[in-house]
């Protein structure tokens, strides 16, 4: 443990060292833009993107190499040693997502499941943490299937209503774990009410915030210690890498620990993940601005038609959340779920009766995905049987929306 953290301060060392040298100048690389004030579109295209100082090339390579030349003198003020600590792709990932979401560090992991695992693994046995009821169903596997083994105390709580939150603070509850808008149900919780009361109690508050994306949430900004994301959805936004992050608001003692635990625990991100997901997030303002436009028109056509029950999404003025979402999102986001009339049959005639709609599962990508999210997630489970979720991509509404109508009228009872 001594011996680990010592290297790790070695580590952090040859950083700030590097880091120091970049700012007069030394560096090779041409470092023109990282001081400079950006609003979030032009971050997301050119945060860590410096042109290679080798090639001139406009896009930085993929550094698949696993091992680094040392130094001659082995002292090696170097910033790359061995790729399971770091690499270039994965620091360049780092930086700009730290950037989007205005916090001093970020940690990039082989998956959004990694990255809450290793949140998860700063707290100590007997630690309780308090999390959604609705919470992304694969983390709280994690926790129950996982983590409750190793002496992790949880309670699952409606977060919807800070008043439970309070009611749920125990002496040793060291983190309240945010994920909103909720999965299926679309649910808004308070990120800053929620975050004071974590603080209160001297415990942190992390955000996961897949579904926000910093375009639209800014979890660091209101209050929250940690965000996470599984970069495998929108900031990838193409079905063809799987990733995770975390974002810290302070480089502080939590940050090394996270950081301790990714290098050791092993859970780090390939390069060419890594340049994938930040090749990506270059179109993720647009992207954003789309899938919520065009989630919005779907919800609208949705809420009119005579084939569905009910429709969850916080741009609609009759959902539940929707004035939480107005104060701490700049946009309600792509994501909506809906009950159709009828039951699981219809649903599951529905989901596969439309043709632009893919029935598959996960989100975020530019193509839309229609989902039975009942069947996924198991018995345990509460999502109603006759509930779809829609991934919106960034096709055309109209097709989309004929789509679903087309759908709908084939599986109407
Ligand atoms: C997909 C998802 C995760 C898990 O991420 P992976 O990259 O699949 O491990 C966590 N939280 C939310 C909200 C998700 O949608």
């Amino acid at each position: 443990m001594i011996k680990s953290l010592l290297v790790y301060e070695i580590y952090l060392l040859k950083k700030n060292y590097l880091d120091k040298d970049e700012k007069t100048g030394d560096d090779m690389s041409d470092d023109k833009r990282s001081e400079e004030e950006m609003k979030m579109e032009t971050e997301a295209v050119h945060a860590s993107q410096d042109i290679d100082p080798t090639s001139r090339a406009v896009n930085p390579p993929i550094n698949l190499s696993t091992t680094f030349e040392r130094a001659e003198d082995e002292s090696s003020q170097q910033r790359y040693i061995y790729s399971r600590e770091n690499n270039p792709n994965r620091e360049s990932l780092e930086e700009c997502v730290a950037r989007l979401e205005e916090g001093e560090a970020g940690i990039a992991f082989s998956s959004g499941s990694a990255a809450a695992m290793s949140s998860f693994q700063i707290l100590s046995p007997g630690d309780h943490i308090i999390c959604p009821d609705d919470m992304y169903h694969g983390i709280k596997h994690q926790i129950e299937a996982i983590l409750e083994r190793w002496g992790l105390k949880t309670s699952f709580v409606d977060m919807t209503e800070p008043k439970t939150v309070k009611e749920e603070i125990r002496p040793d509850t060291e983190m309240i774990w945010i994920e909103t808008p909720s999965n299926p149900l679309l649910k808004i919780t308070d990120i800053e009410k929620i975050s004071e009361i974590a603080h209160e109690n001297d415990a942190l508050s992390v955000c996961d915030n897949t579904w926000g994306t910093p375009f639209f949430q800014k979890p660091l900004k209101l209050g929250c210690d940690l965000v996470v994301h599984s970069t495998t959805k929108y900031l990838g936004g193409h079905s063809d890498a799987v990733g995770g992050m975390l974002v810290v608001k302070k480089e502080d003692d939590i940050y090394k620990k996270i950081r301790e635990i990714e290098v050791h625990g092993g859970a780090c991100p390939s390069p060419f993940d890594c340049w994938l997901i930040r090749r990506g997030i270059k179109t993720l303002a647009l992207r954003m601005q789309k899938h919520s436009e065009n989630a919005m028109e779907i919800a609208k056509f949705l809420q009119e038609h005579p084939g569905v029950e009910k429709v969850y999404y916080p741009g609609l003025r009759e959902h539940p959340g929707h004035e939480i979402a107005e104060k701490q999102m700049s946009s309600p986001g792509g994501m909506l779920s809906f009950r159709i009339r009828g039951g699981k049959e219809e649903a599951l005639q529905a989901a596969s009766d439309v043709k632009i709609f893919t029935q598959a599962t996960s989100l975020g990508s530019v193509e839309s995905l229609i989902e039975h999210r009942a069947s996924v997630e198991g018995e345990a489970n509460k999502t109603p049987e006759d509930l779809l979720r829609l991934s919106v991509g960034i096709e055309d509404p109209e097709d989309l929306i004929q789509d679903l109508d087309r759908a709908l009228q084939a599986s109407a009872v």
